[in-house]
């Protein structure tokens, strides 16, 4: 291959759909925008149906390539998903190596992209010489405190959740210690060192890609590019909110998106925990419960619950359980007309972009957050794990999109069926609502003037970053 041919770039999603979607997503910017060729490299594990026919599906200039297997016999069955993740990776670096030797050969390589549980594999393109930079999905909120974090490590001595005083990062909304990464809620756990780990790696890449727009956060984007000239501090670049677009609905999906043509502009209220967000059996009751006494119509994706199912639903959605005998006797009948239950899954994209789709109760993963924001979706925020509570803060707190239901006072944890059917009157027809629909309002024309074509600063970011890539793109045949 010579210097006329297209410039490459490698990417290296762990494994898990939930990982492979938003790379995908950014990956086909570059090959359909910025005339890149790509490679995907992906975990043999995980190549069934749902991932070989997604990639298989992917548009022209997409190839992969399956990783050899990997043992994990000596991995006890019931370790962490995180700690699962990154024992791959760790053993997929030799292969990694031979993938990028050989795209080196044949391709103008250009770059190599990674997600956050790639970080093991960063080596191995340094000592080939390729760039590489990760793709962040999350705000810059949560780069931030990434980058903080060894230092505020250092300076802490106590549980987070026990600190007197919020913490302040530079440009960001204040967070209090309870409300940070749910892998930092315990200093003791390998999560947290895992965490740790992450930090060290983010430090080691050319460059990140952020899944969030300037004008989303612009202080603490400002704040993160004024530190860029300092030592392990990399370049950030604010390419997002990009969204998968594409149709996830088989039969069941196209049946709720028949039922939402059936009501009023405005009037539902969306219902969903994300791909692998469950609830406890009490909680779900109370759910139920609480949109029952609401009044107010509602499409709700339900889950077994997560003291029934080990592991939640990261991996495996469809269990031999049926989510639906864990709602209230009856609630089925009762609900009819003004309310569908769709079990484990519903092709989210299309029902926020509905036009009878009135409000979004949330867990705050940041995928949700961002088709949110571009349909003008006002949202309930109802954070369960990862960093979906930093998210729910900056929704409530510093954007005004979204309403904060209030557990329940008893410690139970528990958030009571008066207080959803409160939250949900309010969402749909209070002025709290209306405040709330208004401000996303204002981020959906943010948001779309981001990535416009035409001089959006997403848009021009990823352009930048395209041409940097191209002018140091190896020329093969090395
Ligand atoms: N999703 C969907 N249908 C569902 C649940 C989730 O299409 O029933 C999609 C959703 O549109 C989003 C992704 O799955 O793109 C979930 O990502 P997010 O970051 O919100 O949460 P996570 O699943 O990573 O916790």
């Amino acid at each position: 291959r010579g210097s006329r041919a297209p410039p490459h770039v490698a990417v290296m999603p762990s494994p898990g759909m939930g990982h492979l979607i938003p790379l995908s997503e950014v990956a086909k910017l570059f090959v359909q925008r910025h005339g890149f060729t790509a490679t995907f490299m992906v975990f043999s594990d995980f190549s069934d149906h749902a991932q070989t026919a997604f990639l298989d599906s992917l548009p022209s200039g997409f190839s992969y390539v399956v990783l050899p297997p990997l043992p994990l016999d000596d991995v006890p069955p019931d370790a962490h998903i995180e700690t699962r993740l990154s024992i791959m990776v760790k053993r997929s670096v030799p292969h990694v190596r031979d993938v990028l030797r050989s795209l080196r050969r044949t391709t103008r390589l250009a770059a190599y992209v990674i997600d956050l549980f790639g970080g093991e594999t960063l080596p191995v393109a340094k000592e080939l010489g390729v760039p590489h930079y990760l793709l962040f999905t999350t705000s810059f909120m949560v780069l931030s405190l990434l980058l903080h974090l060894p230092a505020l490590d250092q300076a802490t001595s106590c549980e987070y959740r026990d600190l007197p005083e919020p913490v302040m990062l530079p440009g960001c909304v204040p967070l209090r210690g309870e409300d940070l990464l749910h892998p930092m809620q315990d200093r003791t756990d390998d999560a947290y060192g895992s965490v740790l780990n992450i930090t060290r790696r983010i430090r080691e890449v050319d460059g990140i890609l952020v899944n969030s727009f300037v004008d989303l956060e612009p202080a603490a984007y400002a704040a993160l590019k004024e530190a860029e000239p300092e030592v392990g501090r990399p370049n950030v670049h604010a390419i997002g909110p990009v969204i998968h677009r594409g149709s996830r609905g088989g039969g069941k999906g196209k049946e709720c998106l028949r039922w939402l043509d059936e009501q009023p502009p405005g009037s539902v209220l969306f219902v969903s925990f994300g791909s692998g967000g469950t609830l406890s059996t009490e909680q779900i009751q109370e759910l139920a419960w609480g949109l029952e006494a609401s009044g107010r119509r509602f499409l709700w994706v339900v889950r077994c619950p997560s003291d029934r199912v080990a592991n939640g639903a990261f991996f495996r959605l469809q269990g031999p359980d049926d989510p639906l005998r864990y709602l209230p006797e009856g609630f089925l009948e009762r609900t009819r007309g003004a309310g569908l239950v769709v079990p484990l899954w519903a092709p989210q994209v299309e029902v926020l972009a509905h036009a009878a789709t009135g409000g979004f109760l949330t867990h705050c993963g940041w995928n949700s957050l961002l088709e949110s924001f571009v349909h003008g979706v006002p949202m309930i925020a109802w954070p369960l794990y990862a960093e979906q509570r930093m998210n729910a803060v900056m929704m409530v707190d510093s954007l005004g999109v979204a309403l904060r239901p209030k557990t329940a006072a008893d410690g139970s944890g528990l958030v009571r069926r008066d207080e959803v059917a409160e939250v949900a009157r309010e969402m749909m027809e209070g002025e709290a609502g209306r405040k709330a629909r208004e401000k996303v309002g204002e981020l959906k024309q943010a948001a779309a003037q981001a990535v416009a074509a035409e001089d959006g600063s997403s848009c021009n970011a990823l352009a930048k970053v395209a041409q940097y890539w191209k002018d140091n793109a190896s020329t093969g045949d090395v």
